[in-house]
C-alpha cells in the first residue's frame, strides 16, 4: 500500500458549507482535498439541498434555483478553482495528533494526513422512531418528498410535521398528489408565516393539528396502505387511507464521527468558539448545519464554511512560519 498522502486542508463534507470553504481554500492555493460523502447517514454528495425543490432564498437567484442545481454550481466552482473531490464516506478521523488521520471509503482503505479539517458533514432527517416506520421505509415511509414523491403522483400521502421543512414537502406533493394530509403534533405551526403561506394556495392539503401518528400501516402488506393517528385532544384514534408518509420532523447532526475527538454540545451539534468556526481542537474547524441548529440557511452554511477556509489558512500561516 502507498504511503497516505498529506494534505494542507481536508474537508469532510460538500452541502454548502463544504464546498464554499473548498472554494476559499483553493483561491488560497491550499489545494483542499473535499471528501464529498457518499450516502452517510442517508445524506447523498451536495447534502440537503440536494432534497430540495425551488431554493427562493439563496441570493443572486430572483427566480429561484433548484437546490441540486445549486449544489452542482457549487460543486463545479470548487473543482474550477482547484480542488480535489473524492465522492466517498470517511469512516473515522483521528485527531489526537497532528497531521490529523482521516480514513476514507468502505473498509477504511484509505488513510489521508492532513496538517487541518474542515468538518461541513450538515445534518440529517429525523424519524418518529415507530417500528412499522422503519420496517416501511422505502416502501412508502421517506423523508424525501424530492426524491419520492414522483412515485405517489395521483395517490394519497400523508406529511408528518410542523416547521418550514413540512410546508416544503406538502406543497411540493400537493403539486403532485391527489390528496395531502399533513399531521402536526400542536395547533400552531412552527414555520415561517412565508412558507405557511404555499399552503393557503393547495386546496388539496387538509390539515390535522394536534394530531400524532401513531402507527404506520400495514407491515403484513410490505407497503403504506394508511396511517392511524391520534387526536391529542379528544384521545380518538383514526385511520388515514395514504400510499406514502413522509417524515419531515428536524434534523440530527452528523457528528457520530467526532465523539470523543471534539468537544459538541449536549444536543450532538459540534461546539465553535463563539462567532467563529474554530473548534475544541487547534487545526480543526466545524462549518454549516454540524455545529448549527438555529439558522440552518444555506446562506448561513456557506457564510460560515467561507469562515472556517479564511481561519484554516491562517492558522496554517502562523503554524508553518
Ligand atoms: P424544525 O423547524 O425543527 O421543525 C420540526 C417540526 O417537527 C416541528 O414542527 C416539530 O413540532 C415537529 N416534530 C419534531 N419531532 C417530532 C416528533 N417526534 N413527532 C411529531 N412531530 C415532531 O425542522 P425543519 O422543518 O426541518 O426546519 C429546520 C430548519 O431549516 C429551520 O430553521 C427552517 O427554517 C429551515 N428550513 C428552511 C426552509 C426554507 O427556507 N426554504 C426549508 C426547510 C427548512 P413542534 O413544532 O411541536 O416542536
Amino acid at each position: 500500500m502507498s504511503d497516505p498522502r498529506l494534505h494542507n486542508v481536508l474537508i469532510i463534507g460538500s452541502g454548502p458549507a463544504g464546498l464554499t470553504a473548498a472554494i476559499y481554500a483553493a483561491r488560497a492555493n491550499l489545494k483542499p482535498i473535499c471528501i464529498e460523502g457518499f450516502n452517510a447517514g442517508g445524506l447523498i454528495a451536495g447534502g440537503q439541498l440536494m432534497f430540495t425543490t425551488d431554493v427562493e432564498n439563496f441570493p443572486g437567484f430572483p427566480e429561484g434555483i433548484h437546490g441540486a442545481e445549486l449544489m452542482q454550481r457549487m460543486r463545479d466552482q470548487a473543482e474550477r478553482q482547484g480542488a480535489e473531490l473524492v465522492t466517498a464516506d470517511v469512516q473515522k478521523v483521528d485527531f489526537s495528533a497532528r497531521p490529523f488521520k482521516v480514513w476514507v471509503g468502505e473498509g477504511e482503505d484509505v488513510l489521508h494526513l492532513a496538517k487541518a479539517v474542515i468538518i461541513a458533514t450538515g445534518a440529517r432527517a429525523n424519524y418518529l422512531g415507530l417500528p412499522s416506520e422503519d420496517q416501511l421505509k422505502n416502501k412508502g415511509v421517506s423523508a424525501c418528498a424530492v426524491c419520492d414523491g414522483a412515485l405517489y403522483r395521483g395517490q394519497d400521502v400523508v406529511v408528518v410535521g410542523g416547521g418550514d421543512s413540512a410546508m416544503e414537502e406538502a406543497s411540493y406533493l400537493a403539486g403532485l398528489c391527489k390528496s395531502v394530509t399533513l399531521v402536526h403534533r400542536r395547533d400552531e405551526f412552527r414555520a415561517s408565516k412565508a412558507m405557511q403561506n404555499r399552503l393557503t394556495s393547495h386546496d388539496r392539503i387538509r390539515i390535522l393539528f394536534s394530531h400524532v401518528v401513531e402507527d404506520v400501516l400495514d407491515v403484513a402488506e410490505d407497503r403504506v396502505t394508511a396511517v392511524r393517528v391520534k387526536d391529542l385532544k379528544t384521545g380518538d384514534p383514526s385511520i388515514v387511507p395514504c400510499q406514502a408518509m413522509f417524515v419531515a420532523i428536524g434534523h440530527t447532526p452528523m457528528t457520530e464521527l467526532f465523539k470523543g475527538q471534539v468537544e459538541m454540545h449536549s444536543n450532538g451539534y459540534l461546539r465553535t468558539q463563539p462567532s467563529t468556526a474554530t473548534t475544541s481542537v487547534p487545526g480543526v474547524f466545524a462549518a454549516g448545519d454540524v455545529a448549527d441548529w438555529v439558522y440552518r440557511q444555506a446562506v448561513t452554511a456557506a457564510g460560515t464554511g467561507c469562515m472556517a477556509a479564511l481561519e484554516c489558512e491562517r492558522w496554517l500561516s502562523s503554524h508553518e512560519a
